[in-house]
């Protein structure tokens, strides 16, 4: 006898099941699609034991006759595709024609559904996979699926199910990607009766954005929108102090379609690169619309993957558009920050008249702007309407202007200002050096003298000219100028522990962004430091030509506002 054997199609049925019914919240998420697909307006989710005991999703769509609802429960049975080509010019969530087959293979489903023109509708009842039993019957336009008692024949997944908490979470969060990406629709989830989450329809489409993410992201979320070709990348991030420990803030759709995808994560984590702290995560949802044929949506049971033709061009455009709403920097905008605009508009101080603008090494030369001024004007000139009122515990400066009082912190606004400073002398030939008259002798371990062998180029464009002594020291020939009368010695070993921290094939090119920081960090003024009228304004100058004003590399604030209007409320004028 052969010791191999045709499975049963019992067993054929569960494990094809397994892939795309995972847990409950898979079973909602496929209905709910199913339930976009006909058209529907609104759809109402029910869930008992978190999903475990019943899930039933109802909808007003275009239902089907008895005859359909059956052959809908076949395994790649679908109205939605017809053939292999279709796929590239799909429009609608379904395509695999898999979803009631499976899910009806691994729970008690019933289909409660009436087509429009019918004047009956139809209930069609399936346990196990089996069909059971089949009624005509009244009942509302549309479709209601039922799935009780969830995995009861397949007890080993049931294990794998989490705590109720958890799985309910899960089915929460479809319902937010699902009324995230389908403004035109309305959502309700409720949960052993109870309300659990409500989608209505809405003017303002950020209206939904506090629906789905919470309050606390109401008025800190702006939209932006960009589109090259028939590509096009739309959403809404949040302001750089909205941020998270992980990237579960980051909402992510490919054709509405909700998708789990590292491309487009890091594209989102680039557009937010050094406007937040490193280990921090910003909130975004973003929306990214492509020509079907360029677009493989075929490549996950669960259709949580997608596999773009050119993604190249998708990555450079998402960076682009979060980058477009950060730089347009409306949270500032909004609070009217005074002469925001016109400071900007005026050539900067360090920006090398007419040359490029360059951004960060790793990014696209595509997305380098061009500097805006054009006379050769570096000085500074008086800020209108701003006037220097003193200093706070030595750490915070004061101003008052037209639109209200303004307070920095000179050590994060001074970092934003030597960060955007220091990399634009990286990218223009180096880091300006200070040569030291005596030089000095750094001992590093043997480890860490090696690979500081190999990078004793990029420390020079860093301003760190070193030679080799012998053979654990280094001479170090100069400095860089900012760090001058601070300690130089100190930042090169945090550098060298840094660029050691990489190993040997050490991804330089991608972190000239952490070793400028840490320059820029010790550079910077410190709290604590008194602060003349002079200096003081032309830091604030500084900070408004940078191109992200409004927070230091770290993510902190560099600016706080109280407008007249906030100031009148507070002292009880309005
Ligand atoms: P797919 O969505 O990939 O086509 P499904 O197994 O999810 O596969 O559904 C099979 C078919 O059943 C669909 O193509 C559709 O014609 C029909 N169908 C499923 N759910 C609904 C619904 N809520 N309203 C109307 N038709 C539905
Ligand atoms: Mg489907």
């Amino acid at each position: 006898m052969s010791k191999i054997k045709t499975l049963s199609p019992d067993v054929v049925a569960k494990i094809a099941a397994g892939e795309v019914v995972e847990r409950p919240a898979s079973v909602v998420k496929e209905l709910l699609e199913n339930a976009l697909d006909a058209g529907s307006a609104s759809a109402k989710v029910e869930v008992q034991g978190a999903g475990r005991k019943l899930i039933r999703v109802t909808d007003d769509g275009e239902g089907m006759t008895g005859e359909e609802a059956i052959q809908a429960l076949q395994r790649h049975t679908t109205s939605k595709i017809e053939s292999l080509e279709d796929l590239f010019s799909l429009r609608t969530f379904g395509f695999r024609g898999e979803a009631l087959a499976s899910i009806a293979a691994v729970s008690r489903l019933k289909i409660t559904t009436r087509k429009e023109g019918k004047l009956s509708g139809t209930e069609v009842r399936v346990e196990g996979g089996t069909l059971s039993d089949t009624t005509e019957m009244g009942c509302p336009l549309g479709t209601s699926v039922e799935v009780r008692d969830l995995f009861f024949n397949v007890p080993a997944r049931l294990k794998f199910l989490k705590s109720q908490g958890t799985e309910l979470g899960h089915i929460s969060e479809i319902l937010a990607k699902t009324a995230l990406a389908n403004p035109q629709a309305r959502f309700q989830l409720f949960h052993e009766g109870k309300l659990l989450a409500n989608y209505p329809l809405r003017q303002d489409p950020s209206a939904r954005l506090v629906e789905a993410l919470g309050e606390e992201v109401d008025g800190k979320i702006f939209p932006f929108r960009l589109q090259q070709g028939e590509l096009r990348a739309e959403g809404f991030a949040g302001e750089p102090g909205l941020n998270r420990p992980n990237s579960r803030g980051i909402y992510l759709f490919v054709n509405r379609r909700p998708v789990r995808d590292r491309l487009l994560t890091h594209a989102t984590l680039e557009g937010y690169r050094n406007v937040i702290p490193k280990d921090r995560y910003p909130v975004a949802v973003l929306l990214v619309e492509v020509p079907p044929p360029d677009v493989d949506v075929n490549v996950h049971p669960g259709k949580w993957e997608v596999k773009f033709a050119n993604s190249e061009t998708v990555h450079r455009l998402v960076i682009q558009a979060v980058r477009g709403m950060l730089e347009e920097t409306p949270w500032l905008k909004i609070k009217g920050i005074p002469q925001f605009e016109e400071i900007r508009e005026r050539p900067t101080a360090y920006l090398p008249q007419g040359k490029p603008i360059s951004l960060p090494l790793s990014w696209p030369a595509s997305l380098r702007v061009e500097s805006k001024g054009e006379s050769q004007e570096t000085g500074r000139g008086p800020v209108s309407g701003i006037t220097f009122l003193g200093q706070v515990q030595e750490t915070y400066l004061v101003f008052a202007s037209p639109e209200g009082l303004l307070l920095l912190d000179q050590h994060a606004a001074h970092e934003r200002v030597l960060l955007e400073k220091l990399s634009n002398d990286l990218f223009h030939g180096g880091i300006p050096k200070q040569p030291l008259l005596l030089p000095e002798v750094i001992e590093l371990p043997s480890n860490e003298s090696r690979i500081l062998e190999e990078h004793l180029g990029d420390l020079a464009r860093m301003g760190f000219d070193l030679e080799r002594g012998g053979i654990r020291s280094f001479w170090v020939k100069s400095v860089p100028q900012i760090l001058a009368d601070r300690d130089p010695l100190e930042t090169l070993r945090e550098t060298i522990k840094e660029i050691y921290s990489w190993g040997k094939e050490g991804q330089l090119q991608n972190s000239y962004d952490s070793l400028l920081k840490m320059m820029a960090c010790h550079a910077a003024i410190q709290a604590h430091r008194p602060m003349e009228k002079e200096e003081a304004r032309a830091l604030w100058e500084d900070l408004q030509n940078c191109r992200f004003p409004s927070h230091c590399p770290h993510g902190r604030p560099t600016q706080l506002r109280l407008s007249p209007f906030e100031l009148e409320k507070m002292f009880g004028r309005r």
